[in-house]
């Protein structure tokens, strides 16, 4: 039980509600906040399809909202297609 009295509660990185996943748009390289960035999920066909509630299985592909990044991500899915093992 000892140990529970938390000396390093001043400096803790995780727990604080301010700190915002960053991931990278495919098309334009850009960073940006998770949220803020579209997730696109890359089906078995080689489509992304757009996953809003980012929740669909699979990896996922993130892009900026403008219109531009979503248009080259989706001409960019045929090249993220790994080739057919065999
Ligand atoms: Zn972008």
């Amino acid at each position: 039980m000892r140990g529970s009295g938390s000396r390093f509660r001043g400096g803790a990185v995780l727990s604080k509600g301010t700190h915002v996943p960053r991931r990278t748009c495919l098309a334009c390289r850009g960073t940006n906040d998770k949220r803020d960035l579209e997730r696109h999920v890359l089906a078995e066909d080689g489509t992304l399809t757009p996953d809003p509630e980012k929740r669909l299985p699979g990896r996922g592909y993130y892009s900026c909202r403008a219109e531009s990044c979503r248009s080259r991500l989706a001409g960019m899915a045929g090249k993220l297609k790994k080739r057919k093992r065999g």
